[in-house]
């Protein structure tokens, strides 16, 4: 184990468990206005130790069941239903999302989200569909494969944007083509609508105003970064934090994960950010 790992794995640990012990979750839901529920972010699913991108298919499967047996799984329709204020969800509600639209998202997910009926979203680069390289964990799905995935009527492909860099970082025009791009490159592959977009990092600098009206402009329903947090009530759905699970991290840890025990993360997004501006402002 490297001391880095460590250090982050305590970290997180750390902070959903003094969350849980203090009693500030259960005041926060009590406090706050209404239900919470969550946009869980997954990337591979496979056997890659020490690759907080990669959870293994018994980790995944836990993670899926728990959401089964609680009831706590919910659609995308569900998600922005709530949002719009049109549907009630229970508070800890989780909507599941693969980005990337790797292999393992066809070949280990999906079994093990038919097995215990639990809908969720793909997010696809179009640009990549079908990429096989060397240096990569994964390769990527194909159109084909993607079919597969769609037919399945269990996980709906999203749009990853046309290359996978920053929109944030980019000029107007070239964001504008991210958005359309992708959408109209899948919508003509897959034959499905497609609905909802997830920034790729996802990060402050990835996503602004700027962006968002893009992606409303090319008719995006739904849109989610991957700054931290849960999703209330009345919120922009063109604007949606989601929150990254992890690789080699306990079960205990997802179901607090799923509780808001890790919600005060979004602090630690927050203030990398404020980081990183400085850094951009020295620099200049
Ligand atoms: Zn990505």
């Amino acid at each position: 184990m490297s001391p880095r790992w460590l250090v982050k794995k305590a970290a997180r640990q750390g902070l959903a468990l003094g969350s849980w012990a203090s009693g500030s979750m259960r005041a926060r839901r009590v406090l706050s206005r209404g239900p919470r529920v969550r946009v869980v972010t997954y990337h591979r699913i496979g056997h890659e130790p020490q690759e907080p991108f990669c959870v293994t298919p018994d980790a995944f499967d836990g993670h899926v069941r728990y959401l089964a047996e609680r009831e706590l799984a919910v659609s995308l329709d569900d998600v922005i239903a709530f949002v719009a204020g049109r549907a009630e969800l229970p508070d800890g509600a989780c909507l599941v999302t693969i980005d990337d639209g790797c292999v393992s998202t066809l070949t280990e997910a999906l079994p093990i989200l038919a097995r215990h009926r639990v809908p969720a979203v793909a997010f696809v680069t179009a640009s990549l569909v079908g990429l096989k390289v060397d240096a990569l964990p994964e390769p990527y799905l194909g159109w084909d494969e993607l079919r597969e995935l769609a037919a399945s009527e269990l996980v709906e492909i999203g749009s990853h944007a046309y290359t996978h860099r920053s929109l944030g970082l980019m000029g107007a025009e070239d964001a504008r083509h991210e958005a359309f791009e992708s959408k109209a490159v899948l919508e003509r592959e897959l034959g499905r609508e497609v609905r909802s977009f997830a920034y790729p990092f996802g990060t402050r600098s990835d996503f602004d105003a700027r962006t968002e009206r893009a992606l409303a402009d090319a008719g995006y329903t739904v849109a989610f970064n991957s700054m931290h947090g849960a999703v209330r009530r009345g919120m922009d759905p063109i604007s949606l934090p989601r929150i990254k699970v992890e690789g080699g991290e306990a079960q205990w840890m997802f179901r607090l994960l799923a509780q808001g025990a890790m919600d005060p993360w979004r602090v630690v997004d927050q203030n990398l950010w404020r980081l990183q501006r400085v850094r951009q402002e020295i620099v200049g």
